[in-house]
């Protein structure tokens, strides 16, 4: 990384909110090494996992590790085992206590690379669904990459502008804003969110802040919770915008329940908000309030009253026209844990799909806004002429059916090979069919073993690039496959 010094504008800043003698530990703490930290996935990771490096004492699944591993040479990262994430970014397991112990409707407007989503995914009550958007097309199919390896099931992934979810009233009980900010929090990280830094960058940055909440506030049910976070440091930006909130929109600043040593209610507010200071805490630079809607006014759930649709086209579960499409559908059902009990529907790419059926009005209702999904749920199949071709996303789902598929287990060059789109060889004397492939017991995709041969079917966007050095590193190991 090429260094970049602090600006000066910022540093005056800096100065002026903190003191000169806070602001030098400031300056100190962000010219040393980042820590390093992942969060496991609650509902894939092993006992063995949580012994992995150091907790984080605000995040239960978060831990720091003691160096920088090669993330991209580590299978159980590709499965969705783990996330890597920075420790400031993890304050958010503490809104935990202050959500509604019911089925929620969740919103995380500013998603992509997904941080935030995976850790909301495993927080949110059971039978929740989280719609998980992001504006930036490339980022957005990070995004839905990110997500179909963790392997909820209750996910719907878009693509659009604020203002089109803004228009489904009263339709989320909880909604995380994310914010794009001008970066302060990362100024250790990334030196380059240094040189795009000014003074006018961040008065920029708040009034994008201000349209992208005016946008979305409708949206929000009256007695529902925003969580208004940034990676950034000055007041504009943070408590001069949980202020906007609070004044403009009409919302009430809630305190956490429990703050953890060293995590304390900002000091320049007069309204609960909370600071992650990269010189008080092992974490970088984070902004984080939580405003509860005023009540008044119709409570969440506008959606029961939505017309339903039929799932389209052949994949119908109810009523499909034809002999092969009821044979098609009752094999795809059992590859999934309850495949007869969810909604199925199909996507207008040809993916077979299945919902919760509670989480279906919210689907259509995206889609009467004319909003069509990334990505609605588990996506299971694709149909290809009469075959039935498993999706990628399937082996990663935790609601795929225990027998569905035979799983073999892959050395780590093996797995790094398949990560990399190469082809596998599976034992000749194994029947033809369809093959999970898996690492150390985790699943990391799909493979049609041919007889002499196999096909690998993992993605292409999500294939490792040059793994070269990674197969150096592990030594030219002939044997791909567990002994
Ligand atoms: N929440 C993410 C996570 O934890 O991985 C990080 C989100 S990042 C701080 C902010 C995101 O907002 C970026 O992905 C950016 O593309 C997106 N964004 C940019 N402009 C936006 C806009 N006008 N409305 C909504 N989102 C926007």
């Amino acid at each position: 990384m090429t260094s970049v010094a602090l600006p000066e504008a910022f540093c005056a800043q800096m100065i002026d909110l903190l003191g000169s003698d806070e602001a030098q530990e400031l300056f100190t703490a962000l010219e040393q090494p980042s820590p390093v930290s992942i969060r496991l996935n609650r509902r894939k990771h092993t006992p063995q996992m949580l012994e992995a490096g150091q907790p984080i004492a605000w995040s239960p699944l978060g831990r720091y590790l003691t160096e920088r591993p090669s993330f991209v040479g580590d299978p159980l990262w590709h499965s969705g085992a783990y996330y890597v994430q920075e420790a400031s970014s993890m304050i958010l397991s503490l809104i935990a206590p202050l959500m509604p112990q019911r089925s929620l409707n969740a919103l995380d407007l500013c998603a992509a690379p997904g941080g935030k989503s995976t850790l909301l995914l495993d927080l949110l009550p059971e039978a929740s669904l989280l719609v998980s958007n992001e504006v930036v097309r490339t980022r957005a199919h990070i995004l839905q990459e990110n997500l179909l390896k963790w392997g909820h099931p209750s996910t719907i992934v878009t693509h659009v502008m604020p203002e089109a979810l803004g228009r489904l009233t009263s339709a989320f009980d909880l909604i995380l804003v994310d914010a794009p900010c001008s970066g302060e929090g990362m100024f250790r990280k990334d030196h380059e969110a240094r040189s795009e830094w000014s003074p006018e960058a961040v008065l920029h940055c708040a009034s994008r802040q201000r349209s992208i909440l005016n946008d979305i506030w409708p949206s929000l049910a009256p007695g529902g919770l925003m969580i208004y976070s940034t990676c950034t440091m000055n007041l504009e930006e943070n408590e001069h915008m949980l202020h906007y909130i609070t004044s403009t929109l009409g919302g009430e600043a809630l305190s956490l329940l429990q703050l953890p040593e060293g995590i304390e209610p900002s000091p320049y507010s007069q309204e609960p908000c909370y600071r992650m200071m990269p010189h008080r805490v092992s974490g970088e630079g984070l902004f984080m309030a939580i405003i509860r809607k005023g009540e008044g006014g119709k409570v969440s759930d506008g959606l029961s009253n939505t017309k339903r649709r039929r799932p389209r086209g052949k994949a119908s579960a109810k009523g499909g026209r034809e002999g092969q499409a009821l044979t098609t559908m009752s094999a795809i059902h059992s590859w999934l844990q309850r495949g007869a009990d969810r909604h199925w529907g199909q996507s207008r790419e040809g993916e077979l799909f299945a919902l919760e059926e509670a989480h279906w009005p919210m689907l259509e209702r995206l889609e009467a806004e004319g909003i069509h999904p990334l990505t609605s749920g588990i996506p299971v199949a694709i149909l290809k002429g009469r075959d039935l071709i498993p999706h990628p996303a399937l082996a990663h789902s935790t609601e795929l059916a225990p027998k569905a598929f035979e799983e073999v287990e892959l050395t780590r060059l093996g797995a790094i090979r398949y990560l990399a789109g190469e082809a596998i060889t599976l034992p000749l004397d194994l029947p033809v069919g369809w093959y999970i492939v898996c690492y150390e017991g985790n699943r990391l995709g799909f493979v049609k073993h041919l007889g002499r041969r196999s096909n690998n079917h993992y993605p292409a966007p999500w294939r490792i690039r040059q793994p070269q050095p990674l197969y150096q590193r592990l030594g030219a190991m002939p044997d791909i496959l567990e002994p």
